[in-house]
């Protein structure tokens, strides 16, 4: 569309409201509108509540949602905090004859403004079926009916989640066993080798060449690899996690899994670029401002963070730790036993600590008698009555969880005293293996409790595949835990995903899961503050949608009515160039469209 299309187009999505029209198209002062607009859409407000009746219910909350969206986004409040004035913007564009020196007008803002508006008038078309047969009916006759409706609406759920394999499937455990024996192979290695974790530590993949040799790369892939190692960016990939993906490269079901370990292009030239600018900060999360000593990080009354290693046995791109990761085998990456004894000491000086967190990096990288020394001194201290331990070992080496290593862990668990708790980080149901599966039944028999957090990533966020995950990981033993959206880093912005997603994929498909499997919540992490819940609209509004169709949220913080901290404002991507990558990767968009509908 060129920019006259796009000017016409505008036109056409105000004209859907007569009244908006009218206020927008008259000869007065731009507050004067924004006092006319704001009168309008508080009346319309009352118009939906009193009328209510001559609306279907659920339209109804469609309704009522986008104003109340609109009215905020025109509240001269939320200006000032998003920087930008949709109401000037608009009014520029529709009354100035030639607009020069705006933003320019992008497809997603025209695609926002609309479902906006259509939504504000009881338009959104969400509903296109009549209401359900059964509701005319009572007894069981309307049971039959409901159970009907029911049925069709689990096949289509079962038909979207079976486009996602796991390695519990035969024909993806085949594919996955004769990818060991290649890698076997190729190392010259037997079983003995391939089930001892140390060789895996010995033998990460680190570069491109070697990769190359085990399985096939797009020269993008080879390119972005070679430029990271020149540039010491962290890379490394465990071999066990290798045999998982396709050696062909077919694009299809390990897709995921390459995302996460071989790095974009454009991730590693932002990398570089951000490592040279000292005034960028890749601490997404502002840890420093959260660390009351080395190695410690704070952000809860009874919660802490300690960071024994920096690093882990293969490094996720979208690591929100990217700034501080070090290489697997760098020598620093390992805290010192002077300053491991100082972060230890302060936490037995801060009684009001109960729970640690131990994570990294990943502290099952350290050996068993140094993973013993920590959590004996912490089990010595009485205030302490639960040790997490945050490891992704059970998904890149699950080899690591070795009889020696569970006793060592689970000796530390005292009914009634102390709890132990294994958090972990599956990202897809192809890392689900026989093999992950027994490293945390291991954990399971002693009591330990298995949980997993998951980052919703463009790779992972089609419909009804994180349903499909979790369907998998209750039946290995983990529980889901937290979902994460991906932090807000320049560097990983093609791994984001917009907040309406989340929000689509825990109403219209985690909700489908029994609420055993659907134990997760969905969180948006404020830097330095920590988690909001954004199951609860409460906890965030809506306050902009820019040029360029990114929507702006402020967040509120998981102290709100304890104390007085800030608000987080922050700019999504937009929902409209998440579905246009959707539909270039093979995805009906027709699926994904009441995502607009999602504040
Ligand atoms: S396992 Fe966790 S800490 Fe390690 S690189 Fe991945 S996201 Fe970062």
């Amino acid at each position: 569309m060129n920019k006259n299309d796009k000017l016409n187009k505008l036109r056409r999505i105000i004209s859907i409201d007569k009244e908006l029209e009218q206020i927008f198209t008259a000869a007065k002062p731009l507050e004067e509108k924004r006092f006319l607009l704001r009168r309008y859409l508080s009346d319309l407000l009352l118009t939906v509540f009193d009328e209510s009746r001559q609306i279907p219910p659920l339209e109804w909350i469609v309704c009522r949602d986008a104003i109340w969206v609109l009215r905020n986004i025109l509240a001269p409040r939320s200006e000032e905090l998003s920087g930008f004035s949709l109401l000037r913007y608009l009014d520029t564009l529709i009354n100035a004859p030639d607009p020069t020196g705006l933003e320019p007008l992008s497809s997603a803002f025209l695609a926002e403004l609309e479902h906006l508006i259509k939504g504000s008038n009881g338009m959104s078309g969400i509903y296109k079926e009549k209401p359900p047969a059964f509701l005319r009916y009572s007894g069981r006759k309307a049971a039959k009916l409901r159970s009907t409706d029911l049925s069709r609406m689990a096949k289509k759920s079962a038909k979207f989640m079976n486009r996602y394999p796991s390695g519990l499937d035969k024909e993806l455990r085949r594919q996955q066993s004769l990818n060991k024996q290649a890698i076997q192979n190729y190392f010259g290695i037997t079983d003995l080798e391939w089930n001892d974790w140390r060789w895996h530590t010995r033998n990460i993949i680190r570069d491109a060449k070697r990769l190359g040799q085990l399985i096939k790369l797009s020269p993008e892939e080879t390119g972005a690899i070679d430029k990271a190692r020149k540039n010491r960016i962290p890379f490394g990939i465990t071999p066990y996690y290798l045999s998982l993906m396709d050696p062909d490269n077919g694009k299809t079901w390990d897709q995921a899994l390459r995302a996460q370990v071989i790095p974009p292009p454009d991730y590693v030239d932002l990398m570089i670029e951000h490592r040279r600018n000292e005034d960028c900060s890749m601490d997404f999360m502002i840890e420093h401002d959260t660390s009351p000593i080395e190695g410690i990080t704070r952000r809860y009354p009874n919660i802490v963070i300690l960071k024994p290693l920096l690093t882990c046995p293969q490094i996720c791109v979208y690591c929100q730790r990217n700034w501080q990761i070090e290489d697997v085998y760098s020598e620093h990456a390992a805290m010192g036993q002077h300053k491991l004894d100082r972060a230890l000491r302060w936490i037995e000086e801060t009684p009001e600590i109960n729970e640690v967190l131990i994570t990294g990096g990943d502290p099952l990288l350290l050996a068993d008698e140094q993973l013993d020394s920590i959590l004996a001194r912490l089990a010595r201290m009485d205030h302490i009555i639960r040790i997490r331990l945050g490891t992704r070992t059970p998904v890149t080496l699950p080899q690591r969880i070795t009889d020696a290593l569970v006793r060592t862990i689970t000796r530390f668990q005292e009914p009634g005293r102390r709890e132990i708790v294994v958090v972990t980080h599956f990202e897809h149901s192809t890392e689900i293996t026989p093999v992950a599966m027994n490293a945390v039944q291991k954990f399971r028999l002693f009591g330990i409790g298995v949980y997993n957090q998951l980052v919703f990533t463009y790779y992972n966020s089609r419909r009804f595949e994180t349903a499909a995950l979790r369907q998998k990981l209750r039946l290995i033993g983990v529980s889901p835990y937290y979902t994460f959206n991906t932090k807000g880093k320049q560097e990983t912005d093609s791994y984001r995903v917009p907040i309406a997603r989340l929000l689509q994929e825990q109403q219209e498909e985690a909700r489908l899961l029994p609420g055993t499997v659907r134990t997760d919540e969905i969180v948006f992490n404020v830097p330095r503050l920590g988690k909001n819940y954004l199951r609860a609209a409460q906890n965030r509004d809506l306050i902009a949608i820019l040029p360029d169709g990114r929507r702006v949220y402020e967040f509120h913080p998981w102290e709100k009515k304890l104390a007085l901290v800030d608000t987080y404002v922050y700019t999504d991507v937009s929902i409209y160039d998440y579905l246009k990558r959707l539909r270039k990767d093979g995805e009906q968009v027709k699926d994904y469209e009441t995502i607009w509908y999602y504040y």
